[in-house]
């Protein structure tokens, strides 16, 4: 499989960039105040994960549970962690492309769901279509921006996921678990990572790639936002490793640095 391209990339580090820009109603700092919000305990006790789904693209039956497993780990939220599936996008069609300024207003108009003020948000739109600056070698499976709102690319990872050399009662799970590793990926930006609003206690920046892990067992590796995933999981299914990756020693040392200060 080729590597991303260079637009591909680019348009990932953009993303990123307005995340963590002044364009939005979140300036650099209280995009980095958003961070710890997730991370501690005080002033949310309580994280709600907004999720919006085009009819047909929801997220897998479990991946939330899973998803949240995880996060449990890794945050300090007493006051639980829930996934709420709100209301239903309608889909633009199969054939829609995205463009990036078309999601950031569709999630300003969707991030609305009320909760309790102990409790802070996220939004995760999982939708049809594909991303506008995909190419035949290069695809997008999601994208986390102004540190608050995520959208994965269901209809993308599918016809992908069901590409590879695994045998057909594989192709499920294998499904499965690369939905749950772009869905980590794309939180773990929202969290800060890597050095994105959260500091790094050793240097494991890609810096090559972004905001991105240098370990390759990382789900903040680099590969993981595109797909490449896809041929890394492929060779985790081969080995007889059928799980998604987590995040690595090196973010989990953030995380905690944050968590536990
Ligand atoms: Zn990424
Ligand atoms: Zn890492």
């Amino acid at each position: 499989m080729p590597l991303l391209s260079r637009t591909n990339l680019f348009l990932t580090m953009i993303a990123l960039l307005v995340g963590l820009g002044g364009c939005s109603d979140d300036s650099a700092a209280s995009g980095d105040a958003r961070v710890e919000q997730y991370i501690r305990a005080q002033p949310f006790p309580r994280l709600v994960l907004e999720i919006e789904s085009v009819a047909g693209s929801e997220p897998y039956g479990g991946t939330e549970a899973r998803l949240i497993g995880r996060l449990a780990q890794i945050l300090d939220k007493p006051g639980g962690i829930e996934a709420i599936r709100d209301e239903t996008i309608a889909s633009r069609g199969a054939h829609h492309a995205w463009s990036f300024d078309e999601l950031d207003a569709l999630a300003a108009q969707r991030f609305n769901l009320e909760v309790d003020s102990d409790t802070i948000k996220m939004l995760v739109m999982f939708v049809d279509g594909h991303y506008a600056e995909d190419s035949a070698s290069s695809k997008v499976l999601g994208i986390a921006w102004r540190q608050k709102y995520l959208v994965i690319f269901k209809q993308t990872i599918e016809s992908s996921c069901r590409k590879g050399a695994l045998i057909p009662s594989l192709q499920d799970k294998f499904c499965q678990e690369a939905e749950l590793t772009i869905w980590t990926h794309e939180i773990g930006h929202l969290l800060g990572l890597v050095d994105n609003g959260l500091p790094m206690q050793n240097g494991h920046r890609d810096h090559e790639h972004g905001r991105h892990c240098t370990r390759k067992e990382c789900v903040m590796y680099w590969a993981y936002t595109g797909n490449d995933l896809f041929d890394v999981l492929q060779t985790r299914f081969l080995a007889g490793n059928e799980q998604s990756p987590g995040f690595g020693p090196d973010c989990l040392a953030d995380l905690k640095a944050v968590r536990e200060k």
